[in-house]
């Protein structure tokens, strides 16, 4: 499938900040350590962001469920 990268920041501030705080790492196996360098993409038709944990610097992402987002970007 293509990777359409999309721009993280036209999201809310509040919103990007919620995003970069709620995290997941599989290094760390801990939520919430946080992510730098996010790169917010949609693959397969579901949105993720992608970045880099700021603890291990290891990739970490996170999918966004985007039910009723949906007719917004189209
Ligand atoms: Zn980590």
């Amino acid at each position: 499938m293509e990777k359409i990268e999309r721009d993280f920041y036209l999201r809310d501030p509040e919103e990007q900040a919620d995003f970069l705080q709620q995290t997941w790492c599989n290094e760390c196996q801990q939520v919430d350590l946080g992510m730098t360098d996010p790169v917010e993409y949609e693959l397969d038709g579901k949105i993720a962001i992608e970045g880099k944990c700021k603890k291990c610097k290891s990739t970490v992402t996170t999918e966004i469920a985007s039910e009723d987002e949906d007719d917004v970007w189209q």
